[in-house]
């Protein structure tokens, strides 16, 4: 029994497969005759179309909406324009540190500096480290000297908003300026800072501020510049100013010393007026390890000044570099030209390690010091150990005007320093003595003409340094120890 209705044929589309609904015969308005003036175009029932009305209503939406939109960033530039200030500062302007570092700075509990580190939420780390006691006369045992290191925090790269004062907003925009990089090679930065125009006056004060803790951060401390590839960089961190009093020289040497150099500052006027050039050289010269450059730094401590330092025998200094970094020596620094001899020995022999790469030749230190080059206001020491190296055009006034040996250690010295680290607990000189008759038997101050037996030898001042801090608060010990203070020899 199979159902004959599934055989029944479908009536066509659009009829309606039910004959018991009527088929439906207009579903949308049509232009009846029943409209009063039918218009030519049929535009009127365009309008009328809620469909082509609301589209029509959208596009117009949409338009106004991208014409508000532009409107608004222009006016918004326009404003920046005129209510903003921005001051982009290079990375290459001495302040860029200064700023960085005022941005990070921790301030008082009325909340304005205070805030700032919690507000810039960026921040990088500037970590420098030392090692304690660097040139310490004492071997430090395996080389495993200890490392003090110092943690900086910084605004990182990226925007940061910081509150300056109530309702004074400065943003800042810390970035690397594409792939420019500076003379030492490091990517390029620039600074921003953006305010409002009514609040420019605080970049003043943004500025001195900035200026006044940098200013804070040295005082009392002495910087030292050395050169990094084409430019002069800080060395660490400005190190305490070394008091005058705490390098020992011979008797009277100090004291010759610090008085010409004071002499020649206070005669400017008088080098000025008679168009000579500005300038003293000093060479101090004499064995290793008895406070030449420490002399140096407690001299430019006393004065104020910094230490602008260039090792000679350094690989990769060249003349051309030499004469460049005196060019632009920082202000108010002495020029401390260390090993100089190694200027003037014959390097074009290669040395044993096969290094025979560029160094500053004899003519180019002579120009260095008094050539085009030598720029015009300046104080240079010269150092060497090796006096008998050194080319006698070197020695010529305008290049050397002063020339002192800081040699070994004298009694007079000795007995310096014996005060220096012994006065308080040895009253009345007892123990002082004792250690110079100690230091005579031994012969360190050159023998005794009186006496062949006793041999002729001598001790560095670095030696006697290292004596007494190894035996600190404990005279017995360090004359018991004088011994110490004999020059070992290493032969193989
Ligand atoms: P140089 O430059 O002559 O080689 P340094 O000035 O570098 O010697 O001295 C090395 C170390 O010895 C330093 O720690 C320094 O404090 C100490 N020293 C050497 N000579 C003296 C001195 N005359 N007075 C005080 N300290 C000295």
């Amino acid at each position: 029994t199979i159902s004959t209705t599934a055989a029944q044929p479908q009536p066509p589309f659009p009829f309606t497969s039910s004959p018991a609904i009527p088929p439906q015969t207009a579903t949308l308005p049509t232009t009846s005759a029943a409209a009063p003036t039918p218009s030519i175009f049929g535009l009127d029932a365009l309008f009328h179309n809620p469909v082509f009305a609301g589209g029509i209503g959208l596009a117009g939406l949409g338009a106004a909406a991208a014409f508000g939109r532009r409107a608004l960033i222009a006016g918004a530039g326009l404003l920046r324009r005129q209510l903003l200030v921005n001051i982009e500062i290079s990375k290459r302007d001495p302040s860029y540190n200064w700023v960085l570092a005022w941005l990070a700075q921790p301030r008082d509990n009325r909340g304005f500096l205070a805030s700032r580190l919690t507000r810039l939420r960026n921040l990088s780390i500037v970590t420098t480290t030392k090692s304690l006691n660097p040139r310490a006369a004492v071997p430090e045992g395996d080389g495993g000297g200890k490392i003090h290191a110092d943690f900086r925090v910084q605004p990182g790269f990226g925007r940061h908003i910081v509150r300056h004062a109530p309702g004074v907003y400065i943003a800042v925009n810390r970035e690397k300026a594409g792939t420019a990089t500076t003379a030492t090679g490091e990517p390029h930065e620039t600074l921003t800072l953006t305010m409002l125009w009514m609040h420019r006056h605080v970049l003043a004060d943004v500025f001195t501020q900035a200026h006044a803790l940098a200013q804070s951060f040295q005082q009392g401390k002495t910087v030292v510049y050395t050169a990094r590839r084409m430019e002069w960089a800080v060395l660490g961190k400005p190190r305490l100013k070394r008091p005058l009093g705490s390098v020992i020289l011979d008797e009277g040497v100090k004291e010759a010393l610090v008085k010409d150099v004071k002499d020649f500052l206070a005669a400017q006027q008088w080098y000025t007026d008679r168009g000579v050039p500005y300038r003293r050289g000093y060479l101090l010269y004499g064995p290793p390890g008895t406070g030449k450059t420490s002399f140096i730094q407690a001299l430019a401590g006393e004065l104020d000044y910094s230490v602008a330092m260039i090792n000679l025998s350094e690989v990769g200094m060249t003349d051309d570099l030499l004469a460049q970094l005196l060019t632009q020596l920082p202000e108010k620094s002495i020029l401390l030209l260390e090993d100089v001899d190694a200027a003037l020995a014959n390097r074009r022999q290669r040395d044993p390690d096969g290094y025979s790469g560029p160094t500053v030749t004899a003519s180019g230190l002579l120009n260095a010091l008094d050539g085009l080059a030598a720029g015009e206001d300046r104080i240079t020491f010269l150092t060497t150990n090796h006096i008998d190296r050194l080319d006698p055009a070197l020695i010529r006034p305008g290049r050397v005007d002063m020339m002192v040996r800081i040699g070994e250690a004298t009694r007079y010295q000795a007995g310096q320093m014996w005060d220096r680290y012994y006065g308080d607990i040895d009253e009345d000189h007892s123990g002082r003595e004792r250690f110079l008759k100690r230091l005579d038997e031994l012969g360190l101050f050159g023998g005794d003409e009186n006496n062949p037996e006793v041999p002729k030898r001598h001790t560095s001042t670095a030696a006697i340094q290292g004596l007494f801090q190894f035996h600190k608060g404990d005279m017995e010990g360090a004359i018991e120890n004088a011994d110490a203070l004999i020059p070992r020899t290493f032969e193989p």
